[in-house]
């Protein structure tokens, strides 16, 4: 499978950039995780929106939902203007069912899933993990039956990360504090607690994301290196990651 960072940054996106966005896809299956803002302007630059088979979102916050609006209405432009009326699914959780039935518009459906299920999306099947957060918030652990990504979405550091991201070959953490900063409150973790869970794990390769938009990112790196020695990457849109 194949992922493509679409947006990295959390709260709200840098100059030119785009909160939290990935594109996974494998035998032309198309999914998207999480459709932060500015993602569909940055989407464009490797697949059409119309190449879009689903999407599936972690939580409600808005640097993870912004452009679920501005989707829908591409599909609408969609069928004005190209007669297309295939309906994109938009998976998401019905913990909050008010911004679970906003999902759903004349050309997207929002699909539930239940955290507690396997959930298969085209090759890919799909666990959760509650995470750590003020609003309820699902990471993801995706295999294609051959290899295994593990999203932590927005989470504070907990233990179950660890089973959870186990033996993963990509680890995507968020990251979004430097090294010794307490990002629990927020619900968020930082350099150090992404590391450590990449260690502890023994997974193949850690990706820094929903980065920080202070200080030195490229410290983020050197700080996780302290505690984890595989493979670390800062995430940047266009980054890709294949298996
Ligand atoms: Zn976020
Ligand atoms: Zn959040």
């Amino acid at each position: 499978m194949k992922l493509t960072v679409i947006g990295c940054w959390g709260g709200y996106p840098a100059r030119d950039g785009a909160t939290s966005s990935y594109l996974l896809e494998k035998n032309n299956f198309s999914l998207l995780i999480d459709a932060g803002s500015g993602s569909l302007s940055k989407l464009q630059n490797y697949r059409d929106v119309s190449e879009l088979d689903a999407v599936i979102l972690s939580h409600y916050h808005h640097d993870h939902i912004a452009d679920i609006g501005v989707l829908q209405y591409a599909k609408l432009i969609q069928f004005y203007v190209k007669n297309s009326d295939s309906v994109l699914p938009i998976y998401g959780h019905t913990k909050d069912l008010e911004e679970f039935e906003s999902l759903s518009h004349e050309y997207t459906k929002g699909m539930p899933y239940d955290p507690e299920q396997e959930l298969k999306i085209g090759p890919f099947t799909i666990q959760f993990l509650e995470t750590v957060h003020p609003v309820p918030c699902y990471g993801m652990r995706i295999t294609d039956g051959e290899s295994v990504i593990v999203y932590t979405a927005d989470s504070s550091y907990k233990d179950e990360w660890k089973d959870f991201a186990e033996n993963a070959d990509l680890l995507i953490t968020d990251c979004n504090y430097y090294a010794g900063q307490d990002g629990s409150k927020a619900g968020h973790m930082n350099s150090e607690e992404g590391a450590k869970i990449a260690k502890n794990a023994g997974v193949k390769t850690l990706v820094l994301s929903h980065l920080p938009q202070f200080g030195n990112l490229d410290q983020l790196v050197e700080e996780a290196k302290q505690y984890y020695h595989g493979t670390i990457r800062l995430a940047e849109e266009g980054m890709v990651w294949q298996s």
